[in-house]
C-alpha cells in the first residue's frame, strides 16, 4: 500500500501546485505591471494653489489602470485611496506580485514658475532596462501631451530597492501656471494616462 501511495501523492502535489500557480495569475492572466501614485495620506507631495500632488497622482494612476485594461495589460496599484504606503514596501509589493516593471507617477514643483514640462527619472544606479523603460515613458508622454521634453534624469531614488525595471514620471509642473491648468483638465489627464500606457507597451514591445 505504501509503495502505491508514493506516485499518487506526487500527482496530487503537482495538481495542487498547478492550482496555486493558476490562482496566483489573478483574475486577468498575463503580464502584471505595478503603477504607483506618488505620496498619499499625510504626505501631500507638492502643494500649489490648494492642489495637492498626491490627489493628482492618484487620479492619474486610476486612469492608467482603466486604460491599460483595454490594452490587455493588468495594472496593480500600490494604493487606490488616499493612504501612505512605505516606499520600500511599494517596490516589494511589485516583486511579490511578479510584476514585470514598476512606474511611479508624480507631478513636479519649481520655485521658478517658468519651468514647465515632462521629465522621467531613474535611480543613479539604474539598470539599462530601467533606462530603456524611462526613455519609452518619456517619449510617449511627450507625444501624448505635447508638453516640453525635459528628458531623462537621474538621482538617488527608492527605486534602487528593486531589481525590476523601474522609473518615475514627473508628468508636469504644478508650479507652472499654464501647465497646472492643463494638469487639472480631465482631457489632459486622459492624455497623460494614455502616454504612460503607450510607454509601457512600447517598452514591452507591444
Ligand atoms: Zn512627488
Amino acid at each position: 500500500m505504501m509503495d502505491d501511495l508514493g506516485p499518487l501523492l506526487v500527482v496530487l502535489l503537482i495538481a495542487a501546485m498547478a492550482f496555486v500557480a493558476i490562482l496566483s495569475l489573478g483574475p486577468t492572466p498575463g503580464v502584471v505591471v505595478v503603477v504607483d501614485a506618488g505620496h498619499g495620506g499625510p504626505d501631500p507631495g507638492a502643494v500649489v494653489a490648494g492642489i495637492q500632488e498626491k490627489d493628482l497622482n492618484l487620479a492619474l494612476a486610476l486612469l492608467v489602470q482603466e486604460k491599460a485594461k483595454t490594452a490587455g495589460l493588468r495594472v496593480v496599484l500600490t494604493r487606490n485611496t488616499d493612504t501612505y504606503v512605505d516606499l520600500v514596501e511599494r517596490v516589494r509589493m511589485a516583486e511579490a506580485l511578479g510584476a514585470v516593471l514598476y512606474v511611479s507617477i508624480h507631478a513636479n514643483y519649481h520655485r521658478d514658475q517658468r519651468v514647465c514640462g515632462v521629465e522621467t527619472w531613474v535611480d543613479t544606479n539604474a539598470s539599462a532596462e530601467s533606462a530603456r523603460l524611462a526613455e519609452a515613458l518619456q517619449r510617449a508622454l511627450v507625444v501624448a501631451t505635447g508638453a516640453q521634453d525635459r528628458g531623462l534624469r537621474r538621482q538617488t531614488l527608492y527605486l534602487r530597492h528593486t531589481r525590476l525595471p523601474a522609473a518615475l514620471v514627473e508628468v508636469g509642473y504644478l508650479s507652472c501656471p499654464g501647465e497646472r491648468e492643463k494638469l487639472l483638465d480631465p482631457d489632459y489627464q486622459g492624455r497623460i494616462a494614455e502616454g504612460i500606457v503607450r510607454g509601457i507597451l512600447a517598452y514591452l514591445g507591444k
